[in-house]
């Protein structure tokens, strides 16, 4: 990796782990931009843009998004002059697709992501902090979906990220500072 203010970051992480929560702090540790593919949804939504009315019906039920809106929008954000001296992306990419689609993207700019992190949070934990949260797609059902969209999409990409870039994992128990200090730790010592 680069160094901190220059740098393409992929979080990793079951829903409920905390990752918006840390990498918001991480994006003003280190300057780079946040990107959440969630936030990008449900700003959408609020603006009563297409996107956000169509991305709600799979949100609610907690499914993915389809592919095609997603990658379009995330595609958008990335390529960005916000971006220009690297970014965190956050709930993207969620399966391999979007993954591939993140890799041919950079490959275009002669780039590639440099560093993935995946905040580790045993699943008991997870559902607590979700109904805790109370957001309208935090039920027990979608909660549920959700969880198993995660092992059976997202999780082969922790194998994917591990092949292919500098791949590191934190304990992501414990109060967020305290889970924020070891991110920091780890991205500091990546560099
Ligand atoms: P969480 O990590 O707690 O699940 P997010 O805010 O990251 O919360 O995502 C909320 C919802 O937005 C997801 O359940 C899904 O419906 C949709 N979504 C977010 N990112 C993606 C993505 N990369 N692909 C498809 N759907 C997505």
């Amino acid at each position: 990796m680069k160094n901190l203010t220059y740098c393409r970051i992929v979080l990793l992480g079951p829903p409920g782990s905390g990752k918006g929560t840390q990498a918001q702090m991480l994006s003003e540790f280190t300057g780079l931009k946040h990107i959440a593919s969630g936030n990008l949804f449900r700003d959408h939504l609020r603006r009563g843009t297409e996107l956000g009315t169509k991305a709600s019906k799979f949100m609610e039920k907690g499914l993915l998004v389809p592919d095609r809106i997603t990658i379009k929008m995330v595609t958008e954000a990335v390529l960005d002059s916000s971006c220009s001296s690297g970014f965190m992306l956050d709930g993207f990419p969620r399966n391999l697709a979007q993954a591939e689609s993140l890799d041919d993207l950079l490959q275009g700019r002669n780039s590639a992501a440099d560093l993935s992190l995946l905040l580790v949070v045993p699943e008991a934990h997870l559902i607590r902090r979700m109904l805790n949260r109370g957001r309208p797609d935090d039920t027990i059902d979608t909660i549920k979906t959700r969880l198993k969209i995660f092992r059976q999409e997202t999780e082969p990409l922790i194998d994917y990220y591990r092949d292919r870039i500098q791949f590191e994992e934190i304990d992501g128990l414990g109060d967020i500072e305290e889970v924020q200090l070891r991110m920091r730790g780890v991205l500091t010592s990546s560099l």
